[in-house]
């Protein structure tokens, strides 16, 4: 659990990098300079922790590239007070980024190992979220409604679903497309019937799964 000066000089510098592509919200920017990346991957995966790619965790999926966190992040405008959903919590980075900027956060992931490491390590770095094992089709019903909801994997339609536990004035980010690529969308629920909805760039996610059986029980 090491977070050397050389980990932390290649941070900043993927920092940099990322701000020279375009990110601009030094909130977002200042929580990806404190969170040890290297921390969230396989050890073997070590070196490759502060370029700018996405990395394969366990089970078939990835750890985002830096650059989609940080696009997602500021897309999604977070406060502190906000109450945010995130589908998808993975390797537990974006998680992580998230309650380093003071957000009161629900992670909800569907398969069971990576559900399993993340509430291991983010608790030991000091991040706490509260961990969910389940379909995030189907977000969480009886915790929102959420302020904020980012989905951190490809989706094949906006679920009606995560669309209706936005509050008034809520927003949504979320990736839609096929499993080769998607269109990033940013939702905002004007009122109890209208959404308005804007696409902002192209991008590469792992798609989204379909529930299991044993799941949805929503509870931790
Ligand atoms: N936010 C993650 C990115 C992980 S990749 C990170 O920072 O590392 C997308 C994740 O979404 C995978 O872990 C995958 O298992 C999960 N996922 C896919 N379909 C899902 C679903 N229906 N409900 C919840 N999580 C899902």
């Amino acid at each position: 659990m090491e977070d050397t000066f050389k980990h932390k000089g290649l941070r900043k510098k993927l920092v940099d990098e990322i701000r020279a592509k375009g990110i601009s919200d030094e909130q977002v920017l200042q929580a990806m300079n404190s969170v040890p990346r290297h921390l969230f991957m396989d050890n073997s995966f070590i070196g490759f922790a502060y370029v700018d790619k996405a990395f394969p965790i366990s089970s078939g999926q990835t750890i985002s590239q830096p650059y989609t966190v940080a696009f997602q992040t500021e897309a999604l405008q977070v406060k502190r007070t906000d109450k945010v959903l995130e589908v998808g919590t993975g390797s537990g980075y974006q998680a992580a980024v998230l309650c380093e900027m003071g957000v009161s956060l629900f992670t909800i992931e569907r398969q069971r190992s990576l559900y399993d490491f993340a509430r291991i390590l983010l608790p030991k770095l000091g991040y706490h979220p509260q961990f969910f094992y389940g379909d995030g089709y189907l977000g969480l019903p009886t915790y929102g409604p959420f302020d904020k909801i980012i989905v951190t994997a490809g989706a094949d339609t906006v679920p009606l679903k995560l669309k209706e536990q936005l509050v008034i004035g809520g927003r949504m980010v979320i990736p839609v497309g096929n499993r080769q690529h998607q269109v990033m969308k940013i939702i905002l629920r004007i009122n109890e019937n209208d959404y308005s909805e804007q696409e902002v760039g192209n991008f590469v996610f792992v798609p989204m799964l379909p529930g299991l059986a044993d799941q949805n029980k929503d509870h931790q």
